[in-house]
């Protein structure tokens, strides 16, 4: 199964995809985390990312189109992945199109989390993220985290470096403006389902799995 997960910063979409990709036992592709880690080992990706990142603004289609097909073919990809965080572009949605023709491949659907932009705000300014394993966390989370400490790893949790208020609002704008219209654009395709993520974690993923139920009826 091929799929995209679509929301704002902070709708909750990477910790859906990564509970979807546990349950139906294939990756989740998050393009910010390819960055974060190519910043991280200061490759030649890594260095042209960096500037936009730290901006809160998008890294150019050309460095994201190949970074993302090298990373569809890897083994992990064949019996299928989601997408999180890409495509973020009209050109970039009509960039994966080409790669899924080169790849011989279709994309089963796309599920947009949707949520209030205040509700978003007040998320992000809670968000904290684990150095080591870039597992997102909330601090207002169910149950609340105590130590501020991944549970998973035990490593420190900090601030992403472009959740940072200012930036917070940069991103959003650019969401708006340059991610929204994706909405249409696989509306258009009969590939859309929308999800009310203003929920509990859980009670999103009820949503979420029902729609993955029916597109894999369909
Ligand atoms: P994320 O972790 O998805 O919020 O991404 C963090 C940052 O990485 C974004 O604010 C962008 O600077 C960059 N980024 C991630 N995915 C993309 C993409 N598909 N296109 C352009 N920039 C991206």
């Amino acid at each position: 199964m091929r799929l995209i997960f679509l929301g704002s910063p902070g709708s909750g979409k990477s910790t859906q995809a990564g509970m979807v990709s546990d349950k139906i036992g294939i990756p989740r592709i998050a393009t910010g985390d390819l960055l974060r880690e190519a910043v991280a080992r200061d490759t030649d990706v890594g260095r042209k990312a960096e500037v936009y990142m730290k901006r809160g603004e998008l890294v150019p289609d050309d460095v994201m189109l190949p970074l993302v097909e090298r990373r569809l073919g890897e083994a992990d990809c064949s019996e299928g992945y989601i997408l999180d965080g890409f495509p973020r572009t009209l050109a970039q949605a009509v960039g994966f199109e080409e790669i899924l023709a080169r790849r011989g491949e279709v994309l089963d659907g796309v599920i947009l989390i949707d949520v209030e932009a205040e509700k978003i705000l007040k998320r992000l300014s809670r968000r904290r993220l684990c150095v080591e394993c870039n597992t997102l966390y909330n601090l207002d989370g169910d149950p609340p985290l105590e130590n501020e400490r991944c549970k998973k790893c035990g490593c420190e949790l900090v601030l992403r470096n472009d959740d940072a208020e200012d930036t917070v609002r940069r991103r959003l704008y650019i969401y708006r403006s340059n991610t929204v219209p994706l909405v249409g654009y696989y509306e258009a395709e009969g590939l859309l389902r929308k999800v009310d993520g203003s929920g509990s974690i859980d009670s999103v993923f009820a949503l979420v799995s029902d729609e993955i139920s029916e597109l894999r009826r369909s």
